[in-house]
């Protein structure tokens, strides 16, 4: 898991380098095929379910499983880069929302509040504690900013499969929830919406959208507890 967390984490940050106003969906799907490829790795999200693309790209009021197409990135817009792949049987999951260009203070605002959000969650997962703890936190962090946390999406166990038990919400109470011990490997990851936090499934039947219209972003790593501080596996 070590592995494939470091070539997920690598491939995010090329990405990340190559988002400019100009280059569509369609053309960041194919550098990371590509990249994936050159590693001797393969995405778990292609062919998942039917979805046919290497990762989910979801742009401003796209919250999760957008679709890589034609959609020129124009300046100003946040995309979602949420990518999962494999390596000798096990998966990591990460994602990162990144803005193009400038873009607006609340975007900026949205973003800080969804990273620092995930790495309130991590802090909170420690060996001892509960899963609710980790809901807790990260739901603390969104609402202290004034932003709202998608309900109807959460994070999961991986390992062996991308989605494995327990589900982890982005909110909830502390004490409640099974306990974390070491050895367990989640992928935390809070979806955050400037709006409120209701969503609506698109045409396509994949992609997710804020009910609302308003901006959403999405930050996840894969984790993994041990006796003391968790290692983040999807980090350089
Ligand atoms: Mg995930």
């Amino acid at each position: 898991m070590r592995r494939i967390g470091n070539i997920v984490a690598t491939i995010l940050e090329k990405l990340r380098t190559e988002i400019k106003a100009g280059i569509n969906t369609r053309q960041l799907d194919a550098i990371t095929a590509c990249e994936l490829k050159k590693r001797g790795a393969k995405s778990s999200s292609k062919g998942y379910q039917g979805f046919p693309a290497h990762l989910c790209i979801s742009v401003n009021d796209e919250v999760v499983h957008g679709i890589p197409g034609e959609r020129v990135l124009r300046e100003g817009d946040i995309v979602s880069l949420d990518m999962a792949a494999s390596l000798n049987g096990f998966h990591a999951d990460a994602a990162i929302t990144v803005g193009v260009g400038e873009i607006r203070s609340q975007a900026e605002e949205l973003l800080a509040a969804t990273e620092g959000a995930l790495g309130a969650g991590i802090g909170a997962a420690r060996c001892g504690s509960h899963l609710g703890d980790i809901s807790a936190e990260i739901q603390r962090y969104v609402e202290a900013r004034g932003f709202s946390i998608i309900r109807e999406y959460a994070g999961h166990g991986v390992g062996r499969e991308l989605h494995e038990e327990p589900q982890v919400p982005n909110f909830g109470s502390s004490g409640e929830g099974c306990l974390l011990q070491p050895g367990m490997t989640l992928a935390l990851e809070p979806m955050v919406a400037a709006g409120g936090w209701r969503t609506k499934v698109a045409n396509d039947h994949w992609t997710v959208l804020t009910a609302d219209g308003s901006l959403s972003a999405h930050f996840e790593h894969s984790i993994v507890i041990t006796k003391g501080e968790p290692e983040i596996l999807t980090q350089l």
